[in-house]
């Protein structure tokens, strides 16, 4: 049975990210795949990733590690985000590297490696502003201290000291250098500790492509890699990055009506002229938040249509006015609207499609809420350089 939507990720746009931001920043890159590679699949996502040359794969959870894993994934691959009682051994079994904030965190996986006979790899997270996870001040002492004890123990080994920025996306912001500094120092303790780490990374996307200073040896690389310019750009940017997904559906229902009719639940939307309405069979469960209501647009019939009226959960109304729209016309809610594959093509390569950063702005929130919310009903389909494939 077809899904009713589709998300359709050009794994092609991935693996070009890739290169255009490693020319850039001259580093090692990480892919960032969390929440399944952003709502694109991160699977398929990781394996574009690594065909286009980068070297490790960032997850959040464990579970999201394992799952690299059991697809036969073995590139390196580091976790941040781990209850303390988390099985850890589970990870250490199958090489998975892991961010390490606290010394609960640290006593439970040397305690994991000690129980394996297998020495842990771990990397130090400072907190260098962010005030989220990592360690700071006398915490990050602490923490080398008992990493440098461990490692001459034998079980564990420090592969790794990094931290996370605050706000490496607002162009000449006074916390980044701060940030700068503060992990610079931070790596100094470490190191005066006798720890030698091999990789010491601080950028995500933005910071990659604008602050040189944060580069190090590896660049996290998250949104950018999807192809969704990370200073807000609403198309590719000044780094040219392509956006990977397509969101689409069809046309289910097609009505011709009167003015003054109402249109979905409550008062809020009356027709004032006689026009068409097409119903989509997206709602807010499938990721087309509420939040932008009154603003919101598709592509469909090679022009952009307002959503109108409430979104539902299951599905919402455009109003095509009066273009000639038919049951099962295809519409794109966003992304590159290229690759439609209807047979009146180019009409649909339309640069009219709205992005993703388009709809983040409608709903006042950021692309990354809207790609992550893309609820479990949209089938995920990818393709590489026009070859269908899932
Ligand atoms: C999500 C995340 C990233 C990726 O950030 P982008 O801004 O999307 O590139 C990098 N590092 C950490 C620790 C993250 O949680």
């Amino acid at each position: 049975m077809r899904a009713l939507a589709q998300a359709t990720v050009d794994l092609g746009a991935i693996a070009d990210n890739v290169r255009t931001i490693a020319s850039v920043t001259g580093t090692g890159l990480m892919a960032v795949v969390k929440a399944d590679g952003f709502g694109h699949g991160a699977v398929p996502v990781a394996r574009a990733a690594l065909r286009a040359g980068a070297g490790w794969l960032g997850v959040t959870s464990a579970s999201e590690a394992l799952t690299l894993r059991d697809a036969g994934i073995t590139a390196p691959t580091l976790s941040w985000l781990h209850r303390a009682d988390d099985d850890f051994g589970a990870l250490i079994a199958v090489g998975v590297d892991v961010g390490l904030s606290t010394t609960s965190h640290l006593h439970a996986i040397a305690g994991a490696a000690h129980r394996l006979g297998v020495p842990a790899s771990v990397q130090l997270k400072a907190d260098t502003g962010l005030s989220r996870n990592g360690a700071g001040g006398d915490d990050w002492s602490e923490l080398v201290g008992w990493a440098r004890k461990y490692e001459m123990e034998g079980t564990v080994r420090v592969r790794g000291v990094w931290s996370h920025l605050a706000d490496a996306d607002v162009p000449g912001s006074p916390a980044l250098p701060r940030q700068v500094a503060t992990f610079e120092e931070a790596l100094g303790i470490a190191r005066g500790a006798g720890l030698d780490p091999e990789l010491v990374h601080l950028a995500n996307s933005a910071a990659a492509l604008s602050a040189p200073a944060t580069r190090f040896d590896l660049c996290r690389i998250g949104l950018a890699l999807y192809g969704v310019d990370p200073f807000g750009a609403t198309g590719p940017g000044e780094f040219g990055l392509r956006a990977a997904m397509t969101l689409r559906t069809t046309v289910v229902n097609v009505k011709r009506v009167p003015a003054g009719t109402g249109v979905s639940y409550g008062p809020e939307y009356v027709t004032s002229a006689p026009t068409t309405l097409a119903l989509l069979p997206l709602g807010y469960a499938d990721g087309l938040t509420r939040a932008a209501e009154g603003r919101a647009a598709v592509l469909l019939g090679g022009r952009r249509c307002p959503v109108v009226g409430r979104i539902a959960m299951d599905q919402c109304v455009v109003d095509a006015g009066d273009l000639p729209v038919s049951i099962g016309d295809p519409v794109v809610v966003f992304g590159p609207a290229a690759e439609i594959g209807t047979p009146d093509g180019p009409e649909t390569r339309d640069q009219a499609a709205p992005t993703v950063t388009e709809w983040a702005r409608w709903a006042g929130t950021n692309p990354n809420e809207i790609l992550t919310g893309i609820g479990a009903r949209v089938a995920r389909d990818h393709f590489h350089e026009g070859a269908e494939s899932s």
